[in-house]
């Protein structure tokens, strides 16, 4: 039997999921040597629990963006130039009538190259209706038409058209976030089992955008509820785009929360209107970016995944095969759909310096590359004595 070391929960503020399962491989771990003094073996390999991010980083930044404006293109060019990642949240309507023209949905065939460009490049595209349904003011929480504008405008057509749509247009391949048209009807439970019927995972709000709430929400991890989930701060010039209760955008401030964020280990996740932006380096969406990007200890990841990958975490089993000797073998295991829960997770062992470790029989790399910005890969990390092994679910590891 391997020796359970320890248990501990889910923890969202401790740097890593330490101790979520500890089992001991090979011989016992420790012996005494001739003087009685315990001396760690060689050649045994310790598993030590699931890391709380990808690669054992130590926050995450996740950017979600708004709206079929042309000016998504900008905005997608710019974070590749900082090596950000994010969700574009993308109305589908292909060619509304006159009347119903709302300028964010004018140039959604423009799009489809970019977005299908933005998949390949480790980002994703998050539904955000058809029509962009937000008939202001029955729309508005305080109208006493407000359940009924929501019960009406959250159709199947709006639900799974903007899916089929992005499903049809791109390579991505599964839909795992919604986002709500100007934050409307992300409270009613009935909207949001609409939403979780609809296939999707997470759903992001953007509360209180009349009252300048939208502006820091100050989310710092997964919320709650996935399908009411806000964020950390919005990057807009003055903060939003309605009524005057907003601050004017202040960089340093920006960073600060950012800066807040990361010290505690934190997801970071902002959110912004390409329409409500400057763009160039000295503008303050790209000075932002260029504050936040390319640090080596932090995963660059869209919503979606980062949501998949906390259910992953959550839901993976790690059980030791063997009692240790040159080949430990642990079964990485889960019942999640693999189309939805494509993503890697990270295993933290420690083990000799000259262990090889495969995957269903396949060695995995060493990972050379500094930034963490995709969520499934498979590869191995040392750092110190531990070694970070970032494999995809249901496989079988063996260490030789
Ligand atoms: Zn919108």
């Amino acid at each position: 039997m391997p020796a359970l070391l320890d248990r501990g929960d889910f923890n969202l503020t401790a740097t890593h999921l330490r101790s979520t399962r500890g089992f001991l491989v090979g011989a016992a771990v420790v012996a005494l040597c001739a003087s009685g003094a315990p001396v760690a073996q060689t050649g045994d390999i310790q598993f030590l629990g699931k890391t709380k991010y990808l690669n054992n980083a130590r926050a995450v930044v996740v950017h979600s963006i708004d709206d079929s404006t042309k000016l998504v293109v900008n905005i997608a060019d710019a974070m590749d130039k900082y090596d950000i990642k994010g969700t574009f949240f993308i109305s589908t309507e292909q060619d509304p009538p006159p009347e119903e023209r709302f300028f964010n949905q004018l140039q959604v065939w423009l799009l489809w190259p970019r977005m299908q460009k933005a998949v390949e490049n480790g980002h994703e595209i998050g539904a955000h209706a058809v029509t962009h349904p937000c008939s202001r003011p029955q729309s508005d929480t305080t109208s006493p038409n407000y359940e009924a504008f929501c019960q009406t405008a959250y159709t199947d057509a709006e639900l799974k058209g903007s899916r089929d749509m992005i499903l049809k247009r791109t390579t991505q391949p599964y839909v795992w976030t919604w986002a709500y048209p100007c934050g409307h009807c992300a409270s009613f439970g009935f909207i949001q089992k609409r939403i979780a019927d609809a296939g999707y995972i997470a759903a992001r709000n953007y509360p209180g955008e009349a009252q300048g709430l939208h502006v820091r929400p100050d989310l710092q991890t997964w919320a709650a509820n996935p399908y009411d989930a806000p964020y950390t701060q919005v990057v807009q010039k003055a903060g939003g785009r309605r009524g005057a209760t907003a601050p004017p955008i202040d960089v340093p401030d920006l960073d600060a929360k950012f800066d807040e964020v990361y010290n505690k280990g934190g997801i970071y996740h902002f959110m912004s209107h390409p329409q409500s932006l400057d763009f160039g380096p000295d503008g303050f969406y790209e000075k932002h970016l260029a504050h936040i990007s390319r640090h080596p200890d932090v995963w660059y990841v869209p919503m979606g995944p980062v949501y998949a990958f906390h259910t992953i975490v959550e839901r993976t089993d790690i059980k030791p095969l063997s009692k240790g000797g040159a080949k430990a073998r642990f079964a990485v295991s889960n019942t999640l759909d693999p189309k939805i829960y494509n993503g890697s997770l990270t295993l933290e062992f420690t083990a000799p310096a000259s262990v090889s470790v495969l995957s269903n029989g396949k060695k995995l790399a060493e990972r050379t590359k500094a930034v963490t910005d995709r969520w499934n890969e498979e590869y191995v990390r040392r750092e110190g004595d531990k070694l970070y092994v970032t494999v995809l679910s249901n496989t079988t590891l063996e260490f030789r």
